[in-house]
Protein backbone atom coordinates (compact mmCIF):
# COMPACT_ATOMS: atom_id res chain seq x y z
CA UNK A 1 0.00 0.00 0.00
CA UNK A 2 3.11 2.07 0.69
CA UNK A 3 4.42 1.90 -2.46
CA UNK A 4 0.92 3.10 -4.26
CA UNK A 5 1.03 6.29 -1.90
CA UNK A 6 4.22 7.21 -3.08
CA UNK A 7 3.85 6.60 -6.62
CA UNK A 8 0.48 8.12 -6.99
CA UNK A 9 2.48 11.75 -6.18
CA UNK A 10 4.85 11.19 -9.18
CA UNK A 11 2.16 10.29 -11.32
CA UNK A 12 0.00 12.83 -10.31
CA UNK A 13 2.93 15.52 -11.10
CA UNK A 14 3.58 13.80 -14.28
CA UNK A 15 0.18 13.53 -15.21
CA UNK A 16 -0.34 17.06 -15.01
CA UNK A 17 2.67 17.81 -17.16
CA UNK A 18 1.46 15.88 -19.41
CA UNK A 19 -1.59 17.47 -20.01
CA UNK A 20 0.04 20.82 -20.13
CA UNK A 21 3.09 19.89 -22.17
CA UNK A 22 0.56 18.22 -24.63
CA UNK A 23 -1.13 21.51 -24.53
CA UNK A 24 2.14 23.49 -25.00
CA UNK A 25 3.56 21.30 -28.18
CA UNK A 26 0.01 21.23 -29.16
CA UNK A 27 -0.46 25.15 -29.27
CA UNK A 28 3.22 25.55 -30.94
CA UNK A 29 2.41 22.82 -33.32
CA UNK A 30 -0.18 25.14 -34.73
CA UNK A 31 1.92 28.09 -34.45
CA UNK A 32 4.81 26.38 -36.46
CA UNK A 33 1.78 24.44 -38.78
CA UNK A 34 3.45 21.49 -37.76
CA UNK A 35 1.94 18.41 -36.94
CA UNK A 36 2.24 17.22 -33.24
CA UNK A 37 5.24 14.68 -32.59
CA UNK A 38 3.98 11.34 -31.20
CA UNK A 39 7.30 10.26 -30.13
CA UNK A 40 7.26 11.85 -26.87
CA UNK A 41 3.34 10.98 -25.78
CA UNK A 42 3.72 7.65 -26.64
CA UNK A 43 7.47 7.66 -24.71
CA UNK A 44 5.54 9.33 -21.71
CA UNK A 45 2.34 6.66 -21.56
CA UNK A 46 5.00 3.48 -21.82
CA UNK A 47 6.68 5.60 -18.20
CA UNK A 48 3.60 6.18 -16.65
CA UNK A 49 2.35 2.61 -17.46
CA UNK A 50 5.82 1.33 -15.86
CA UNK A 51 4.91 3.48 -12.51
CA UNK A 52 1.51 1.85 -12.12
CA UNK A 53 2.73 -1.64 -12.43
CA UNK A 54 5.58 -0.86 -9.93
CA UNK A 55 8.63 -1.38 -12.61
CA UNK A 56 10.73 1.95 -11.04
CA UNK A 57 13.76 0.92 -12.62
CA UNK A 58 11.85 0.53 -16.41
CA UNK A 59 10.61 3.71 -15.39
CA UNK A 60 13.50 6.02 -14.54
CA UNK A 61 14.83 4.74 -17.77
CA UNK A 62 12.14 6.34 -19.93
CA UNK A 63 12.44 9.17 -18.43
CA UNK A 64 16.49 9.63 -18.43
CA UNK A 65 16.37 8.93 -22.30
CA UNK A 66 13.41 11.51 -22.36
CA UNK A 67 15.61 13.98 -20.69
CA UNK A 68 18.28 13.07 -23.22
CA UNK A 69 15.95 14.01 -25.98
CA UNK A 70 14.72 17.15 -24.65
CA UNK A 71 16.93 18.40 -21.97
CA UNK A 72 15.14 22.18 -21.64
CA UNK A 73 12.35 20.50 -20.69
CA UNK A 74 12.69 22.02 -16.34
CA UNK A 75 9.22 19.77 -15.16
CA UNK A 76 11.30 16.67 -16.49
CA UNK A 77 14.00 17.19 -14.68
CA UNK A 78 12.13 18.04 -11.39
CA UNK A 79 9.64 14.68 -11.36
CA UNK A 80 13.04 12.38 -12.58
CA UNK A 81 14.61 14.14 -9.33
CA UNK A 82 12.01 13.40 -7.09
CA UNK A 83 11.42 10.13 -8.57
CA UNK A 84 15.60 9.65 -7.64
CA UNK A 85 14.93 11.36 -4.44
CA UNK A 86 11.26 9.08 -3.27
CA UNK A 87 13.73 5.63 -4.69
CA UNK A 88 16.48 6.71 -1.79
CA UNK A 89 18.96 7.76 -4.44
CA UNK A 90 19.62 11.33 -3.08
CA UNK A 91 22.90 12.15 -4.58
CA UNK A 92 21.35 11.64 -8.27
CA UNK A 93 18.70 13.68 -7.13
CA UNK A 94 20.56 16.34 -5.76
CA UNK A 95 22.84 16.52 -9.39
CA UNK A 96 19.47 16.86 -11.18
CA UNK A 97 18.18 19.68 -8.99
CA UNK A 98 20.88 21.54 -8.53
CA UNK A 99 22.24 21.34 -12.45
CA UNK A 100 18.32 22.81 -12.96
CA UNK A 101 19.08 25.72 -10.56
CA UNK A 102 22.43 26.49 -12.36
CA UNK A 103 20.39 27.20 -15.37
CA UNK A 104 20.05 31.26 -16.48
CA UNK A 105 16.72 30.94 -18.52
CA UNK A 106 14.65 29.69 -15.30
CA UNK A 107 11.38 31.76 -14.82
CA UNK A 108 11.27 32.67 -11.46
CA UNK A 109 8.34 29.83 -10.44
CA UNK A 110 10.76 27.22 -11.82
CA UNK A 111 13.52 28.11 -10.13
CA UNK A 112 11.62 28.57 -6.92
CA UNK A 113 10.36 24.74 -7.51
CA UNK A 114 13.84 23.06 -8.31
CA UNK A 115 15.22 24.97 -4.91
CA UNK A 116 12.21 23.82 -2.83
CA UNK A 117 12.97 20.38 -4.28
CA UNK A 118 16.97 20.58 -3.80
CA UNK A 119 16.17 21.77 -0.02
CA UNK A 120 13.52 18.42 -0.18
CA UNK A 121 17.01 16.32 -1.37
CA UNK A 122 19.32 17.86 1.44
CA UNK A 123 16.64 17.01 4.16
CA UNK A 124 16.60 13.16 3.25
CA UNK A 125 19.89 12.98 2.87
CA UNK A 126 20.48 14.80 6.32
CA UNK A 127 22.23 17.63 5.15
CA UNK A 128 20.25 19.89 7.68
CA UNK A 129 22.54 23.18 7.22
CA UNK A 130 22.26 22.79 3.47
CA UNK A 131 18.66 21.93 3.03
CA UNK A 132 18.17 25.37 5.87
CA UNK A 133 20.17 27.66 3.84
CA UNK A 134 17.44 26.76 0.51
CA UNK A 135 14.28 26.52 2.60
CA UNK A 136 15.46 29.97 4.11
CA UNK A 137 16.32 31.81 0.94
CA UNK A 138 12.76 30.86 -0.42
CA UNK A 139 11.19 31.83 2.73
CA UNK A 140 12.84 35.24 2.62
CA UNK A 141 12.21 35.72 -0.87
CA UNK A 142 8.26 35.86 0.38
CA UNK A 143 7.19 32.42 -1.79
CA UNK A 144 3.46 31.75 -1.37
CA UNK A 145 3.68 28.09 -0.53
CA UNK A 146 3.47 26.71 2.85
CA UNK A 147 5.97 24.09 2.43
CA UNK A 148 9.18 25.90 2.62
CA UNK A 149 7.98 27.58 5.99
CA UNK A 150 6.56 24.03 7.47
CA UNK A 151 9.88 22.20 6.38
CA UNK A 152 12.66 25.25 7.66
CA UNK A 153 10.00 24.89 11.21
CA UNK A 154 10.78 21.27 11.39
CA UNK A 155 14.35 22.16 11.15
CA UNK A 156 14.65 24.46 13.50
CA UNK A 157 12.57 22.43 15.96
CA UNK A 158 14.81 19.26 15.64
CA UNK A 159 17.76 21.93 16.40
CA UNK A 160 16.02 23.54 19.12
CA UNK A 161 16.32 26.86 17.63
CA UNK A 162 12.95 28.56 18.99
CA UNK A 163 13.71 31.97 18.62
CA UNK A 164 14.04 30.90 14.67
CA UNK A 165 10.92 28.77 14.71
CA UNK A 166 8.91 31.84 15.71
CA UNK A 167 10.38 34.09 13.08
CA UNK A 168 9.68 31.47 10.58
CA UNK A 169 5.82 31.51 12.40
CA UNK A 170 5.51 35.32 11.79
CA UNK A 171 6.55 35.12 8.08
CA UNK A 172 4.64 32.44 7.27
CA UNK A 173 1.64 34.51 8.95
CA UNK A 174 2.23 37.35 6.30
CA UNK A 175 1.49 35.43 3.23
CA UNK A 176 -1.72 32.97 4.42
CA UNK A 177 -4.63 33.17 7.28
CA UNK A 178 -3.06 30.07 9.08
CA UNK A 179 -3.60 30.79 12.74
CA UNK A 180 -0.17 29.82 14.58
CA UNK A 181 -0.54 31.23 17.85
CA UNK A 182 -0.09 27.71 19.37
CA UNK A 183 2.92 26.73 17.52
CA UNK A 184 4.52 30.42 18.84
CA UNK A 185 3.60 29.98 22.40
CA UNK A 186 4.83 26.50 22.71
CA UNK A 187 8.31 28.21 20.92
CA UNK A 188 7.91 30.30 23.91
CA UNK A 189 7.56 27.93 26.45
CA UNK A 190 10.74 25.80 25.15
CA UNK A 191 12.56 29.21 25.61
CA UNK A 192 10.92 30.14 29.01
CA UNK A 193 11.96 26.38 30.36
CA UNK A 194 15.48 27.16 28.97
CA UNK A 195 15.98 30.55 30.81
CA UNK A 196 13.78 29.25 33.99
CA UNK A 197 16.79 26.17 33.89
CA UNK A 198 19.32 28.91 33.93
CA UNK A 199 18.03 30.54 36.54
CA UNK A 200 17.27 33.82 34.04
CA UNK A 201 13.83 34.23 36.02
CA UNK A 202 13.36 37.91 34.13
CA UNK A 203 13.45 36.16 30.69
CA UNK A 204 11.91 33.35 31.43
CA UNK A 205 8.33 35.56 33.05
CA UNK A 206 8.44 37.20 29.77
CA UNK A 207 8.28 34.01 27.47
CA UNK A 208 5.45 32.45 29.82
CA UNK A 209 3.39 35.91 29.60
CA UNK A 210 4.35 35.78 25.65
CA UNK A 211 2.93 32.52 25.72
CA UNK A 212 -0.32 33.27 27.70
CA UNK A 213 -0.68 36.26 25.37
CA UNK A 214 -0.69 33.48 22.26
CA UNK A 215 -2.65 31.09 23.44
CA UNK A 216 -4.85 31.25 26.32
CA UNK A 217 -5.91 28.14 26.58
CA UNK A 218 -2.35 26.49 26.53
CA UNK A 219 -1.87 24.98 29.73
CA UNK A 220 1.91 24.74 29.24
CA UNK A 221 2.14 28.46 29.18
CA UNK A 222 -0.05 28.60 32.68
CA UNK A 223 2.65 25.90 34.14
CA UNK A 224 5.56 27.90 33.43
CA UNK A 225 3.94 30.74 34.65
CA UNK A 226 3.23 28.93 38.07
CA UNK A 227 6.58 27.40 37.60
CA UNK A 228 8.44 30.98 37.11
CA UNK A 229 5.81 32.88 39.79
CA UNK A 230 7.38 29.85 42.42
CA UNK A 231 11.22 30.11 41.37
CA UNK A 232 10.89 34.00 42.26
CA UNK A 233 9.56 33.34 45.95
CA UNK A 234 5.80 33.78 45.65
CA UNK A 235 4.61 30.25 46.20
CA UNK A 236 0.87 31.41 47.40
CA UNK A 237 0.62 33.17 43.53
CA UNK A 238 2.06 29.91 42.11
CA UNK A 239 -0.82 27.63 43.84
CA UNK A 240 -3.16 30.29 42.86
CA UNK A 241 -1.99 29.61 39.41
CA UNK A 242 -2.07 25.64 39.13
CA UNK A 243 -5.09 25.47 41.15
CA UNK A 244 -7.00 27.42 38.44
CA UNK A 245 -5.22 25.14 35.92
CA UNK A 246 -6.52 22.34 37.89
CA UNK A 247 -10.52 23.44 37.37
CA UNK A 248 -10.08 25.01 33.79
CA UNK A 249 -8.39 21.83 32.08
CA UNK A 250 -9.37 18.75 33.81
CA UNK A 251 -7.99 16.60 31.25
CA UNK A 252 -4.18 17.55 32.15
CA UNK A 253 -5.16 16.84 36.13
CA UNK A 254 -2.19 14.15 36.13
CA UNK A 255 0.91 16.72 35.33
CA UNK A 256 -1.35 19.19 37.38
CA UNK A 257 -1.84 17.22 40.62
CA UNK A 258 2.26 16.42 41.51
CA UNK A 259 3.07 20.39 41.89
CA UNK A 260 -0.25 21.00 43.66
CA UNK A 261 0.33 18.38 46.17
CA UNK A 262 3.70 19.60 46.67
CA UNK A 263 2.61 23.21 47.19
CA UNK A 264 0.27 21.97 50.03
CA UNK A 265 3.26 20.00 51.57
CA UNK A 266 5.75 22.78 51.65
CA UNK A 267 3.18 24.80 53.58
CA UNK A 268 2.63 21.68 56.02
CA UNK A 269 -0.89 21.58 55.11
CA UNK A 270 -2.67 17.96 54.59
CA UNK A 271 -5.77 18.72 55.96
CA UNK A 272 -5.99 21.54 53.51
CA UNK A 273 -5.19 19.07 50.63
CA UNK A 274 -7.31 16.61 51.56
CA UNK A 275 -10.65 19.10 51.44
CA UNK A 276 -9.31 20.63 48.26
CA UNK A 277 -8.72 17.06 47.06
CA UNK A 278 -12.41 15.92 48.15
CA UNK A 279 -13.94 18.89 46.57
CA UNK A 280 -12.09 18.41 43.38
CA UNK A 281 -13.30 14.83 43.22
CA UNK A 282 -16.78 15.83 43.98
CA UNK A 283 -16.52 18.14 40.90
CA UNK A 284 -13.95 16.11 39.08
CA UNK A 285 -14.36 12.74 39.55
CA UNK A 286 -11.01 11.28 37.72
CA UNK A 287 -8.83 8.30 38.64
CA UNK A 288 -5.90 10.80 39.22
CA UNK A 289 -8.13 12.52 41.71
CA UNK A 290 -8.94 9.59 43.63
CA UNK A 291 -5.35 8.01 43.42
CA UNK A 292 -4.01 10.83 45.07
CA UNK A 293 -6.22 10.80 47.85
CA UNK A 294 -5.73 7.16 48.32
CA UNK A 295 -2.42 8.47 49.15
CA UNK A 296 -2.92 11.19 51.13
CA UNK A 297 -5.15 8.75 53.90
CA UNK A 298 -2.60 5.94 53.84
CA UNK A 299 -0.21 8.46 54.44
CA UNK A 300 -2.13 8.87 57.83
CA UNK A 301 -2.44 5.58 58.03
CA UNK A 302 -6.35 5.91 57.84
CA UNK A 303 -7.00 2.61 55.36
CA UNK A 304 -9.96 2.22 56.22
CA UNK A 305 -11.24 5.46 54.50
CA UNK A 306 -9.18 5.03 51.78
CA UNK A 307 -10.83 1.47 51.24
CA UNK A 308 -14.20 2.71 51.56
CA UNK A 309 -13.54 5.64 49.06
CA UNK A 310 -12.74 3.04 46.44
CA UNK A 311 -15.73 0.56 47.55
CA UNK A 312 -18.06 3.94 47.02
CA UNK A 313 -16.71 4.50 43.73
CA UNK A 314 -16.77 1.02 42.52
CA UNK A 315 -20.98 1.33 43.84
CA UNK A 316 -21.02 4.23 40.97
CA UNK A 317 -19.06 2.27 38.10
CA UNK A 318 -16.08 4.23 38.65
CA UNK A 319 -13.11 1.66 38.03
CA UNK A 320 -9.32 1.32 36.60
CA UNK A 321 -6.22 -0.82 36.65
CA UNK A 322 -4.73 1.70 38.87
CA UNK A 323 -7.34 2.19 41.62
CA UNK A 324 -7.78 -1.37 41.76
CA UNK A 325 -4.44 -2.32 42.71
CA UNK A 326 -4.29 -0.09 44.69
CA UNK A 327 -7.29 -1.83 46.27
CA UNK A 328 -5.81 -5.08 46.71
CA UNK A 329 -2.87 -3.19 48.12
CA UNK A 330 -5.23 -2.25 50.76
CA UNK A 331 -6.66 -5.55 51.59
CA UNK A 332 -3.60 -7.21 51.50
CA UNK A 333 -2.60 -5.93 54.89
CA UNK A 334 -5.67 -6.07 56.62
CA UNK A 335 -5.16 -10.27 55.40
CA UNK A 336 -1.50 -10.36 56.13
CA UNK A 337 -1.86 -12.95 58.52
CA UNK A 338 -4.09 -15.43 55.98
CA UNK A 339 -0.65 -17.34 54.22
CA UNK A 340 -3.80 -18.86 52.03
CA UNK A 341 -4.86 -15.59 50.66
CA UNK A 342 -5.21 -15.05 47.19
CA UNK A 343 -4.59 -11.12 47.31
CA UNK A 344 -0.69 -11.14 46.67
CA UNK A 345 -1.16 -13.14 43.32
CA UNK A 346 -4.29 -10.54 42.47
CA UNK A 347 -2.54 -7.46 43.11
CA UNK A 348 0.42 -9.01 40.52
CA UNK A 349 -2.11 -9.43 37.73
CA UNK A 350 -3.67 -6.03 38.48
CA UNK A 351 0.09 -4.54 38.42
CA UNK A 352 0.75 -6.09 35.22
CA UNK A 353 -2.65 -4.95 33.74
CA UNK A 354 -2.23 -1.21 34.95
CA UNK A 355 1.69 -1.56 32.92
CA UNK A 356 0.04 -2.67 29.82
CA UNK A 357 -1.69 0.64 29.49
CA UNK A 358 -0.16 3.76 28.14
CA UNK A 359 -0.18 6.69 30.54
CA UNK A 360 -0.92 9.09 27.31
CA UNK A 361 -2.45 9.03 23.80
CA UNK A 362 -2.16 11.68 21.23
CA UNK A 363 -5.68 12.92 20.18
CA UNK A 364 -4.37 13.25 16.44
CA UNK A 365 -2.58 10.28 15.60
CA UNK A 366 -3.31 8.03 18.80
CA UNK A 367 0.99 7.23 19.50
CA UNK A 368 0.39 6.46 23.03
CA UNK A 369 3.38 6.44 25.73
CA UNK A 370 4.34 6.26 29.26
CA UNK A 371 5.48 9.90 29.35
CA UNK A 372 3.58 12.90 28.36
CA UNK A 373 5.44 15.36 25.54
CA UNK A 374 4.42 18.53 24.50
CA UNK A 375 5.18 17.66 21.07
CA UNK A 376 3.81 14.15 19.99
CA UNK A 377 7.18 11.77 18.85
CA UNK A 378 4.47 10.14 16.48
CA UNK A 379 3.26 12.75 14.47
CA UNK A 380 5.12 15.70 15.90
CA UNK A 381 1.73 17.74 16.25
CA UNK A 382 2.18 20.00 19.43
CA UNK A 383 -0.73 19.65 22.17
CA UNK A 384 -1.90 16.96 20.71
CA UNK A 385 -1.58 14.43 23.94
CA UNK A 386 -3.00 13.59 26.93
CA UNK A 387 -3.21 11.52 29.71
CA UNK A 388 -5.27 8.72 29.77
CA UNK A 389 -7.06 9.79 32.96
CA UNK A 390 -10.38 7.96 32.49
CA UNK A 391 -12.74 5.23 34.58
CA UNK A 392 -12.87 1.91 32.69
CA UNK A 393 -16.64 2.30 33.45
CA UNK A 394 -18.71 -0.68 34.54
CA UNK A 395 -21.48 -2.07 32.18
CA UNK A 396 -24.29 -2.06 34.65
CA UNK A 397 -25.49 -5.33 35.03
CA UNK A 398 -28.55 -5.99 32.89
CA UNK A 399 -31.13 -8.35 34.07
CA UNK A 400 -32.62 -11.43 32.07
CA UNK A 401 -36.05 -12.48 32.26
CA UNK A 402 -36.28 -16.27 32.24
ZN1 LIG B 1 0.51 12.33 17.29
Amino acid sequence: MLHYLWLLLPVAALSGWLAARARYRGRRATERKEPRSPFLSSRYIRGLNYLLNEQQDKAIEVFIEMVEVDSETVETHIVLGNLFRRRGEVDRAIRIHQNLIARPNLSLDQRRQALLELGKDYMRAGLLDRAESVFHELVEDGIRQEEPYRLLREIYEQEKEWQRAIEVCRQQQKIGDRDLSLLMAHYHCELGEQELAQGALASAMEHARTARGLCAACVRGLLLLAEVVRARGDSGRSMKLLRTAAVEHPDMLPVLLPPIIEGFQRENDPAALEDWLRSLLEARPRPSVMLALINLLEQQGRRQEARALVEEGLEQGRMSAEVMRRYAGLLAEEYSRDDTSPIPVLSTALARLEETRPAVQCRQCGFQATKLSWQCPGCHGWDTMRPLDEWQNLKESESHEP
